[in-house]
This record gives structure tokens, sequence and C-alpha cells, in this order.
């Protein structure tokens, strides 16, 4: 479509915790047994395909299961890819026992059996037959379910277990077409996001402190474990999870800020491509360090996603050598002062986790030779904000 935008789908999946009833565990129970009895007739007449199980099963699971055909649908496709996972394993010598079972309680659901009414999730059983789950959710996950509710977002297959709701929320993004890019480099407790006209944006954390408090606490506890050893293991669980989700909330405030920051530029996002890094020793500390401090894959995962549905691209770089080299010539930096290196051949100077940031834009595929500042230290920089976000 010449002029217009183009659109993609993005699919964001939710979890909930919802309000257990006997109804819903019977159907949980009803679907495991289904799922194994399609297990079962498929090894006997090895059949591999979803479609000829459906086809094979069908007959005499409606004489067995008085539900909806579409439950017979996703039984079918579930078998079927346990199926597949088996077969791979055995392959490889790894399987254990001559067939898959399903043992936990799950299921998917095909779309077509679920709406959102009123203030709960609307599953057809049998036609004209309803089950309805309440969800509990917190203010982020009250959008999805507003948008879903309006009619605003589609679904795909949702999965429920004993605990649990996960809705693939689809949504169709316009693409932004970039202006440029913007770089993000992640050191223990700040990350750093640089363009290539050299507007900087810092984010400082606590997490350091956040960790070292809790380090302190869990140590506390561990003492206690002698003396009053199921107190003990309840406060360490209930610590461990604050601690969780307090680093998972400064991960969301991070990608938050780092997705506007480029959306407010026209920027795409270079990250780096953490599967070079791990293939390579060599960068051993500041790596291990670092993968140690910030959770690094992590916070990339909400950076993706969340660009994603700001319809910003995202790409990946091999960050090899990203904060040792000079950007301009490619020689050797050496620390020049607090934070700032200078390269031991042509003289460049620069702040070093800008350093790190302008490497990796040169290698985004796109952003062909950026034009380099003179000097890429503080005084030189376009545009700078500095945050500092605590959790
Ligand atoms: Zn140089």
């Amino acid at each position: 479509m010449p002029g217009g935008r183009a659109e993609t789908e993005v699919t964001l999946t939710v979890s909930f915790g919802y309000e257990p009833s006997g109804e819903l565990r019977r159907l949980l129970e009803d679907f495991r047994d289904m799922v194994n009895f399609c297990v079962g007739k498929a090894l006997e007449h090895n059949v591999t395909s979803y479609y000829a199980l459906r086809k094979l099963v069908y007959g005499e699971w409606k004489s067995r299961w008085n539900y909806s055909t579409h439950f017979c649908h996703s039984a079918c496709r579930v078998a079927a890819s346990m199926l597949k996972g088996f077969r791979r394993l055995k392959r490889r010598g790894l399987a254990k026992g001559d067939r898959p079972v399903a043992e936990k309680l799950f299921m998917r659901l095909d779309p077509e059996l679920v709406r959102y009414q009123g203030d709960a999730v609307r599953i057809s059983v049998r036609p004209g037959e309803f089950l309805y789950v309440r969800l509990r959710y917190g203010d982020y996950q009250r959008r999805f379910i507003e948008e879903w509710r309006a009619g605003k977002l589609k679904v795909g297959e949702i999965t429920i277990n004993e605990t649990r709701v996960y809705v693939p929320f689809r949504k169709a993004v316009a693409q932004v077409e970039p202006r440029g890019w913007v770089a993000v480099d992640v050191n223990e407790t700040n990350v750093t996001a640089v363009s290539a006209d050299l507007r900087v944006l810092r984010l400082e954390t606590n997490l350091r402190e956040i960790r070292s408090a809790y380090f302190e606490k869990r140590r506390r506890i561990q003492e206690l474990s002698k003396l009053k050893p199921k107190t003990s293991e309840r406060l360490m669980a209930r610590y461990s999870k604050r601690e969780r989700n307090r680093v998972r909330d400064l991960l969301h405030k991070l990608s938050r800020r780092l997705v506007e920051f480029a959306k407010q530029h026209g920027f795409g996002i270079v990250l780096e491509d953490l599967k070079h890094m791990r293939a390579r020793i060599r960068y051993g500390r500041r790596l291990n360090r670092r993968l140690h401090s910030l959770p690094f894959r992590r916070l990339q995962f909400y950076v993706e996603y969340k660009a994603r549905l700001a319809g910003l691209p995202v790409v990946y770089v091999d960050p090899k050598h990203s904060s040792t080299l000079c950007p301009v010539c490619g020689g050797r930096l050496a620390p020049n002062g607090r934070r700032v290196s200078r390269c031991g051949r042509c003289g460049y100077e620069s702040d070093r986790d800008v350093a790190a940031c302008l490497n990796l834009l040169r290698r985004a595929p796109g952003c062909g030779e950026p034009p380099l500042p003179p000097k890429a230290t503080e005084a030189s920089w376009a545009e700078v904000e500095r945050v500092v976000i605590k959790c």
C-alpha cells in the first residue's frame, strides 16, 4: 500500500489469577482425560497429524464426552504436539516411559469458545451452556480486560491451569518508519541509551541497594532457621517473592522509559545479541557481573515487546568488544578519568557507556555509518536526560 503505514499483529500473553470452582476443576480433569485418550488412540493407530487424529477419534470422543466439538479439536491439538515432543526426545534417547502422559491439570481453549462477559470469562461448555471464570487482576492487566471487553482486542488460544489463566491478546499495530536508531547499553546498575545524533538517556537504578537489603534479610532468616525452621521457610518464601516483584516492577519501569524515549524521537532500537556474548568466554568478568545484576535478558524482552506494541523496529547486533574499542578507529579505549575513556590510537574521547552505544549503533543494519560527534564526552551531548528509577 504506497504511502500507507504497514500494520503488523502483535501478540502479548497476559496471565491472571482466578477464583477456582468445582465445575472448572471437573472440566480441567475431563480435558486431561481427553488428551490422554487422544494420545492412546494416536499410538494405537499410528497417527501423527492433528487432522488425521481429529477424524480418527471424533466418533468415540463424542460418545464419551458430552462437550462442544471444539474441546475435541483442542485435545487433539495438545495430544499431537505432546507426541511430537515425545518423538523428538525419543530420538535423542531422553524419553521416559513408552508414551507421553498428561498429568498436570491444564486446558487450551479455542478462541471461539471464550468471551468476556460482564465481569467474567465465559466458556461455552456445550451449545447454550456456559461456565464463568472470574479473573483476578491488577492495574496492568485491567487495561487489557477493558479493551477485550470493548471488543478492541482479539484473543488467541487461551490456556488455563490449576491456578492461572493465560490470554494471548492480539493487536494490530501501525509500524513506525524509524528516522534513526538508538542503542541501549546495560550495566550493573544503570542503563544508557544513545542515538546517532547523540541524544542520551541515562537511567540509574537502586537495584544494588534492593539486592543487598534482601540479601541481608535472607541472611537473618537463615540464622533463624535452626530455631524455627517452619517460620524461617515461610519468611524466606515471602521475601523472595517480594524481591522478585520489585525487580520485575523495576524492569517494567526501565523498559517503559526506554521505549518512550525511542518513540518520542522516532528511533528504532538496537540491542545486544546475547547469543554472541554467551559463546564468548573472553567476556568473562564484565559479562558475568552484568548477568548477576540487572536481569539483562528479561529487560531486553520487556523492551522488545513494548517496542513492538509501539510499532518500533528492534534489531540485535553482535556486541563483541563494544565497550573496549574506539567507535571512530577501532583502537583500544583506555580509562581517562571517571567514566571517560580515551582512544590510544586516535585520541577520541568518550563517556564509557556512550562509546559502547556508539559501537552498537554502527553495527545496526540500515544504520550505515552514522556521523560521529567530534567528542562524546558529556559536554558535547546534544541532549541528556537523567532519570533515577526506583522500585
Ligand atoms: Zn580511535
